[in-house]
Order: structure tokens, then sequence, then C-alpha cells
């Protein structure tokens, strides 16, 4: 029964024409001369026929003259998903592709990372990662700071101010040998996690949230990981973290954590694995892994240009969707180089076909399977999905207007192409010039939200 105190929200806008998106049955639908109207509370109030706008405007309290009318070009895609990415490394994204992880992170990660403590230095960062981001369409990120509190409450305040939907972590790091400098004692270390966690929730932002973000197991003892265990049950957090990333790693994993029978028994063990975990990779993982992954809830994020950039290896994302654990993309900015998830759809094709070509047998992800990771995949990886992650009526509106034809864009149509053949362009050969309007919970983010003047 309807609250008379709470009166159902009136419409804010109205586009018509072609939607894209994934649900759990199919990875593309598509709806053509579609009209979907947005509230403003920034939800989907309807999704229906071109022909029905008469109806529609009546039921829903609308103009007919106020609908926005897509061109032949264009379509309104779900917004791109990115479940891995670290914020700090941007300043260095595009270099430093030339070792493998462990040594990667000595010698570049952690010296740029210790330098967030500067935290002008992070505002500059992390402004630009956030706006580079939104500009090419991540309407939702999943962000790994630095070890400072202070520079990483300035991202989630950043991500806020600028519409970006996120979730933001605070590094937690209690070994590191290499550069001594840039790790926590443990105490410090649950401390400051905690003073991020409350801090960050005080803000009562609508869209950003903090994540509780031990680095990797190599970098925590056995008792910071059962203290942030914890501290994300207690507190009902996100939890991210990396697994199985490359074969050094695996092997450093067993000599310090020898009592465990693998690498995801040591989250597991100290309860890391949640329904809200999403750990990064997962190159190596056995199938008896992948199963505790199923049981547990967690998901993977399957970061495939920095798996080719630093040689760590080629997950096998059919094989994990077949053991039915959720599997969203990510960029894994700086060790993978682009921080645009349109990359991460590209590379995710690429290392799809090199399993292919290793084995025949191997059936390679169709373009559609991937828009549904990059999307729906990512929004359920991060158990987000009764939010965002595709168009259905109530969720919030986190949308793409998409022109294939962008004066000046770097997509040239020769003939005159369907949505599906549309859409394939674009993940293939689009850019930011193609992403005319980004928009999160209903709000325009893109173009760039002006500050009021006073
Ligand atoms: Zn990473």
């Amino acid at each position: 029964m309807a609250n008379p105190d709470k009166p159902s929200s009136a419409i804010a806008f109205v586009y018509r024409g072609t939607f894209v998106h994934s649900t759990q049955q199919t990875a593309l639908q598509v709806l053509e001369d579609a009209l979907l109207g947005v509230d403003t509370e920034g939800k989907i109030a309807f999704i229906g026929e071109g022909k029905q706008l008469e109806k529609l405007s009546k039921i829903f309290g609308f103009s007919t003259s106020e609908v926005t009318q897509l061109t032949e070009h264009e379509f309104v895609m779900p917004g791109l998903v990115d479940t891995h990415i670290h914020a700090c490394q941007y300043s260095y994204a595009g270099t430093a592709l030339d070792l493998p992880l462990l040594q990667w992170l000595n010698t570049y990660t952690f010296p740029v990372e210790s330098r967030f403590k500067d935290l002008e230095f992070a505002r500059q960062v992390y402004t630009r990662v956030v706006k580079r981001t939104l500009t090419n369409g991540t309407t939702t990120a999943c962000y790994f700071a630095s070890i400072h509190t202070d520079a990483s409450l300035l991202l989630g305040q950043i991500a806020n101010d600028l519409g970006q939907r996120a979730l933001v972590g605070k590094v937690c790091m209690d070994r590191n040998d290499f550069v001594k400098h840039y790790r926590e004692n443990i105490q410090e270390s649950q401390d400051e996690t905690c003073r991020f966690i409350e801090e960050f929730l005080n803000k009562k932002y609508p869209l950003a949230k903090p994540v509780v973000t031990p680095r990797f197991a190599p970098s925590c003892s056995g008792e910071l990981l059962e203290q942030l265990g914890e501290i994300a049950k207690n507190n009902n957090l996100h939890i991210q973290s990396h697994i199985s990333e490359n074969k050094e790693e695996v092997q450093l994993v067993k000599e310090l954590f020898p009592e465990s029978e693998s690498y995801t028994d040591v989250y597991h063990k100290y309860n890391l694995l949640t329904d809200k975990t999403v750990m990064a990779h997962g190159c190596y993982l056995s199938d008896k892994e992948l199963a505790v992954f199923r049981e547990t809830g967690a998901s993977l994020s399957h970061c495939p240009s920095s798996n080719f950039s630093l040689c760590s290896g080629v997950l096998n994302v059919r094989n994990v969707l077949q053991h039915k654990v959720k599997l969203g993309l990510g960029t894994d900015v700086a060790g993978g180089y682009s921080a645009s998830m349109l990359d991460a759809v590209r590379r995710t094709m690429d290392a799809s076909k090199v399993l292919t070509i290793q084995d025949p047998e191997h059936k390679a992800l169709t373009f559609e399977e991937v828009f549904r990771l990059a999307t729906l995949g990512g929004s359920q990886a991060l158990s987000l999905d009764d939010q965002t992650g595709n168009f259905e009526v109530g969720k919030d509106f986190d949308a793409l207007r998409v022109n294939v034809a962008a004066p000046g864009g770097p997509i040239d149509l020769i003939h005159s192409e369907g949505p599906k053949t549309l859409l394939e362009k674009f993940l293939n050969l689009g850019d930011d010039r193609n992403i005319v309007e980004v928009f999160v919970a209903g709000r325009r983010v893109v173009p760039f939200i002006e500050p009021t003047a006073e």
C-alpha cells in the first residue's frame, strides 16, 4: 500500500530509442524503440515500448514532448563496472611493464604508493583517475588506495563529489622487506583500518563505501588477516584482495603459510571469503579452490591486461563460469596499462582466444558474454546487482549514452548497421569520444558536473 507521507517519485527524464543490456538468462538483450523512464530518486521507473508512449505518459505523469529521442547510431547501455583498480598506481599507468609481479611491486609500485602520504599529490592523482574512468564509462569502480588513511578517505570524497559509485579500500600490509618505509605494524594497520571505516561511514555518502583491503597474503601476517576478517564481519563490509596471480607468488604463499592447504585456504581460514569478497586474478586456482569460492559466494576479478603485461598467466574464464563462481572484469591499473574498461573487454576476448589457440576444444567467450561480464557480471561480483548492472525497474539508472558515429570519433560506419553490430563495433573500436553521457544513479556525471557558482 502506498505510504501517504512518501508518494512515489516523479519522473525526472525519459529516453526513447535502443537499449542494450544483459540479464541472468540472456547475455545480450536488445530493446529497439524502447522507452525508459528514470524517477527523481535516480531509479528506473519503467521500461516500455515506444508505441506505449501515450499510455505511459498518463500512468507516470510526464509530458510526451519532454522525451529525449536517441539518434539512429545511438544506444544506451549499462555503465561499466571496474571490479579491480589501484587508484594510486594511476600516476605511472602505461609504463613499468617489464618485470614480473613480485619484482614489479618492489621496484615500481611500493615506492610510488609510499608517496600518497602527501595529500596534495593524492588529490591530484585521485581526481584524475576518477575523471578518467568516468569519461571512459566506469560508473562503478572498486578501488585500492594506499596504506594512508587520510589519502584513502580523500579518494572516497573525490569519487562521491564527481558522482561515481565506488568501493574504496585503505590497503593493509604489515610485511614488506623490500621497501621498509611502506608498511604498517599490525596495531597501526588494525587501528587505521577501524578509523578509515568509521570516518568513511560517518560521511554517509550515497554511493561510496569502504572495503576491507588486505593487499595480498604475502604482504600480511596471519594475525593481521585474522583481524581484518573480524573487522569485515563486525561491520558487514566488502573485502578485496589478490589471489593466485603468478606462479612465484603462489609458491611464496605456500612457504609463508605452510599450514594452509592452498592459497584459497589462507583467506578462507581467516574468514576473508564471503559473498561480499572480490579477489583479483585467480589464474592458478584449482577446481577445488574454485569450489570454495562458489560455496562462500566470493567472486573473481579478471584482469587480463595486467595478466599479459606482467606475464602472470591466462585465467580460464569459461572454467570459472562453469564452476558457477561470480566473475567481473578489472583494469588492474597500473599492472594493466589502461584505465578504460573497454580495454579490459578487448583483453578478455584476447585471453579467451589464447586459450583456444592452445586448445581448440576450448570454447572462446563471445562478445555478448564479455559485455555481460563488464556490466551485470561486475555488479554481481561486487554484490551490488540489487542496485545496478542492468536495466530492471527499481534499479538505479547507471548508464552510458553511446553514439557509435560520434563526430571526430574512432569509428567509421560504412553501412547502416543494426544495434547488435553497433554494440560490437563500440566494444572493439570505441573510446570516450563515443560516450556522450554517463549517468550514475540517474544523475548525469559526464559531461562533468560543474561546481555551482556562488
Ligand atoms: Zn591489483
